[in-house]
């Protein structure tokens, strides 16, 4: 199959360059040409002389399970353990199609606002049953046409041991291992055009087991798996790790064998400059998480200094239920606007955000020989937007930043993943909105009444 993507008014390749009136040639999978003006016979072309171009976004940090609990009264107005308490309590009552369907909604979302790639951070297993819950996922990452990274996820320190997460969903650290094992083994895959990989993902400092997390970390070692989780989101979580192991959050880490660039962390707020320096030069990645920090008064991470840093910083809109929207372009309004609130109005210009929103998240997921620009040879993940809206009139003279600064409808006009089309015209081309529409807010209130909250 080729498809030309043809005069495309501006093209933000981010690593190459930018051009006016260039063409994309595809084939299959594969970004084939980039160019002015190519002559090639093809099976499709797209006329894009009113469109601009971006590489399709990562996602680097989620929890789509939580997308049926999103904007619950009782938890839009409290901060991470108090939110985090209440949750629990819903969450224990999700059921495999609520997983599914969540799983899907959440990368409905994302897609349509121009996600290619996303990780998810799965932790929540009730007790020791539903295992499969991952499959229900990468079921929905199949059928959406998504290129997907989730992580098998894990507490294993309930509140009987200290920590903060009821005993109804926490699993013994043996079976949590031997899970890992089995779905490294069955999902893993490693070929450049891959469509899944696995990391793993215990929660947090305060839900896992020191024991689990450096078992953990050998097992990524010995695999070469990427490894993922919470890290210095709030005050609490500090006061916590200095109260119960003696340290601060990353020293707490560090000793445990997460210290080297296959590990990535959500959030990292509360960071001192030394702390960020030892980052960076151990390779760590990050997954920045705006509207979730303001959305839980969590603070605003030092991002300007990270970057200067040369830490690989990339995005993430986090779960839904700390965010509330998977609104993937406008989570990158979030960090320009969060990074200026906090550092200035120089410290974060519409490049970083780019860069961040792609060639970060390939950089944090060690894939970017594959993903996160518009290059020859690389995977056809391309999104392309359409500004002949009232919202951007007036914002023509830079297109590119246009998207972030402008806009109402965050919604892109078509995406490519490995060369196939999975938006068109703003629609998803492979499953009904309607019926996911409909399905997914009939199981939410199915799952609100069984856990007692409507
Ligand atoms: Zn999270």
């Amino acid at each position: 199959m080729k498809i030309l993507i043809k005069n495309i008014d501006t093209l933000e390749t981010v690593t190459k360059g930018r051009f006016n009136n260039y063409d994309i040639l595809i084939k299959d999978k594969i970004i084939k040409k980039v160019a002015k003006n190519i002559c090639e016979t093809v099976d499709r072309t797209i006329d894009a002389s009113s469109l601009v171009a971006l590489p399709g976004f990562i996602n680097t940090h989620h929890h789509f399970y939580q997308t049926f609990t999103r904007n619950l009264p009782k938890s839009q107005d409290v901060s991470l353990f108090d939110w985090l308490k209440f949750h629990y309590k819903v969450w224990e009552k999700l059921n495999p199609e609520d997983i599914y369907l969540s799983g899907l909604t959440a990368m409905a979302e994302m897609m349509l606002t121009g996600v290619t790639t996303t990780t998810d951070h799965l932790y929540l297993y009730k007790n020791n049953q539903f295992d499969n819950w991952i499959e229900n996922e990468i079921q929905a990452a199949k059928e959406i046409g998504m290129r997907f990274y989730p992580g098998r996820g894990s507490m294993s320190l309930s509140q009987k041991d200290g920590g903060l997460p009821p005993d109804s969903v926490v699993q013994d650290e043996a079976r949590i291992m031997a899970h890992c094992e089995d779905i490294v083994n069955k999902y893993h895959d490693r070929e450049r055009l891959s469509m899944l990989r696995i990391s793993l993902g215990p929660c947090s400092p305060f839900s896992v087991t020191p024991e689990l997390l450096k078992v953990s970390a050998e097992y990524a070692k010995k695999e070469e798996l990427l490894l993922h989780t919470h890290l210095a989101e709030t005050k609490d979580e500090e006061k916590f790790c200095i109260g119960k192991f003696g340290h601060r959050p990353y020293d707490y880490m560090k000793d445990l064998g997460w210290d080297n660039d296959r590990v990535w962390y959500a959030h990292a707020v509360h960071l001192n400059n030394k702390e960020i320096a030892d980052m960076a030069k151990n390779g760590i990645g990050i997954s920045h998480c705006p509207s979730s920090n303001m959305r839980l008064g969590s603070g605003a991470a030092k991002i300007p200094e990270m970057l200067k840093k040369r830490i690989n910083v990339s995005l993430g809109v986090d779960g839904s239920a700390s965010n509330d929207t998977s609104d993937f372009l406008a989570e990158m309004r979030q960090m320009l606007l969060l990074g200026r609130v906090a550092w200035g109005a120089g410290a974060i210009k519409t490049m970083d955000v780019i860069k961040t929103a792609t060639i970060g998240g390939a950089n944090v997921l060690h894939w970017n020989d594959t993903i996160g620009s518009i290059e020859e040879g690389k995977a056809a993940d391309i999104t392309l937007w359409d500004l002949n809206d009232v919202s951007y009139i007036g914002a023509q003279s830079d297109p590119i930043a246009a998207l972030i600064f402008s806009g109402r409808c965050h919604q892109a006009r078509y995406v490519f993943v490995n060369g196939g089309i999975t938006v068109e015209d703003g629609h998803l081309k492979n499953i009904d909105e309607q019926m996911l529409i409909k399905r997914g807010k009939t199981a939410s209130s199915r799952l609100w009444k069984r856990a007692g909250i409507i």
